[in-house]
């Protein structure tokens, strides 16, 4: 029998509401324009860090990001995040031992190391570095909207985080310590031009950068930035206030914890399984709302339940229900 693959956007799903890994994992239908603009913006960030591992050239990443962001005024704070980013951490003396490291490894009971005949675990870890005292850790770079200053509640959650836990236990060498690598979106936008900038402004320069005549005719135009003008008012943001956007905190790998996970994820076979076999797909109606609506809810809300290889109007099959394993398409 050919087993599936557990991933964390799996396992995320499945917590999330039953019904929706169902239609996502199982049926495998998505309405086409599935991908949330927070999704989009997370996966250029981690291609451009990856591709900068890599060593490809600046101007590869650059295009990149234009070519692959979800607009262009986030093709603008993209690559502004992950410019300085590269900047902020220039000093850092961690050695790259991987990036981007795939796994697919069995899952197994903790009680009796006995592997599932249902479920492969499988992702993509971010990197692995070893750091100047010597200790092995996971990179995981996140980018998130959320308040990331240290005393934040970000870091709370972040510290119960399954899935580089789950990258811990599959990295195929000893981990010490997991290092989240978190960048925060700018909460600023576009605005009006001041009054004051205008003198600057017909001088060529915009926040210390220059503009081109053609961003400054367009500026006295409609009186606001363009999205050249507003990349330099970042830019003098995020180097005016660095630890601001970017944060990097470091959590030790505890035995007890992994212990845990390793039930959890058992556990979590053992229920997909349950409910692959029995055909009940638990609907989760306090889900439905989260992060706008649930791309499944127009189905919910009138009963419809597909089967097989049904594809509800508006929606398509997926080839692959794991893109996110796929490699590099360039
Ligand atoms: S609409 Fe609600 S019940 Fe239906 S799959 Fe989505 S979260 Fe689950």
């Amino acid at each position: 029998m050919t087993k599936s693959l557990l991933t964390h956007s799996r396992l995320n799903t499945a917590r999330t509401c039953m019904r929706k890994h169902y239609l996502r994992y199982e049926l495998g239908i998505i309405a086409p324009d599935e991908e949330s603009e927070a999704l989009a913006v997370g996966t250029v960030f981690h291609k451009a860090k990856e591709w900068t591992g890599l060593g490809k050239p600046d101007a590869d990443v650059s295009a990149m990001i234009h070519s692959r962001a979800p607009s262009p005024l986030w093709a603008v704070i993209i690559e502004r995040l992950w410019w300085y980013h590269h900047w902020y951490y220039s000093e850092q003396k961690f050695e790259t031992i991987d990036t981007e490291r795939w796994f697919c490894a069995p899952l197994i009971n903790p009680e009796t190391d006995r592997k599932s005949g249902a479920f492969d675990m499988a992702g993509v870890i971010d990197g692995v570095v070893k750091l100047p005292d010597e200790r092995v850790g996971i990179r995981e770079y996140k980018t998130t909207a959320s308040d990331i200053s240290p005393d934040s509640r970000y870091w709370d959650q972040a510290r119960m985080s399954t899935q580089t836990l789950g990258y811990v236990i599959n990295a195929g060498q000893q981990i010490d310590v997991i290092l989240f690598d978190v960048v925060k979106k700018p909460g600023i936008r576009p605005k009006k031009v001041a009054k004051k900038d205008v003198p600057q402004l017909q001088l060529g320069l915009y926040c210390g950068a220059s503009v081109s005549a053609e961003d400054w005719v367009q500026a006295s135009d409609d009186g606001r930035e363009t999205l050249e003008m507003y990349g330099a008012r970042l830019s003098v943001d995020i180097t005016s206030r660095p630890e601001h956007y970017f944060q990097l905190r470091e959590f030790p790998v505890i035995e007890a914890e992994l212990n845990e996970f390793k039930r959890d994820l058992w556990s979590w076979g053992q229920i997909l399984k349950d409910a692959a076999r029995k055909g009940w797909h638990p609907k989760n109606p306090s889900a439905c709302l989260n992060f706008g609506a649930c791309q499944y809810l127009g189905l919910c809300s009138a009963g419809i339940v597909p089967e097989g290889d049904d594809v509800p109007a508006g929606f398509v099959k997926m080839d692959n229900v794991h893109p996110e394993l796929e490699g590099d398409q360039e």
